[in-house]
């Protein structure tokens, strides 16, 4: 099964509780993404956001705000 987010990006990066973080919905496109998914989540997780990438465009307070991605190279 595909796991789909609503706009079919990734959930990546930490929420409002405390120790908990996403890596997930990736919608098809997982295994490309997985290499940097790893290193940014690490960085999230140490550092607090990711420094060799922006992905902060991927965290989940997106959909709260009406903000979803469009792409439309995606499978
Ligand atoms: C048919 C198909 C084709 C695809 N083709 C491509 C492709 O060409 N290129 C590409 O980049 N991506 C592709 N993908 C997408 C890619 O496979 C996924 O995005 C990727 O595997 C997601 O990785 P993940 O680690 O987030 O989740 P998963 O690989 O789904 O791993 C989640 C793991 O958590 C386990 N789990 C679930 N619930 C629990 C629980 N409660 N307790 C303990 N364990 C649990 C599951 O058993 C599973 O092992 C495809 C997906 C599908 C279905």
């Amino acid at each position: 099964m595909y796991e789909n987010s609503p706009d079919h990006h990734a959930i990546l990066g930490g929420c409002e509780v405390e120790g908990l973080y996403f890596a997930n919905g990736f919608s098809g496109h997982g295994v490309m993404h997985s290499p940097a998914t790893g290193r940014a989540l690490a960085e999230i997780i140490l550092d607090g956001e990711a420094s060799f990438l922006d992905v902060s465009s991927l965290h989940i307070d997106r959909f709260a705000k009406g903000e979803l991605l469009h792409e439309t190279a995606f499978i």
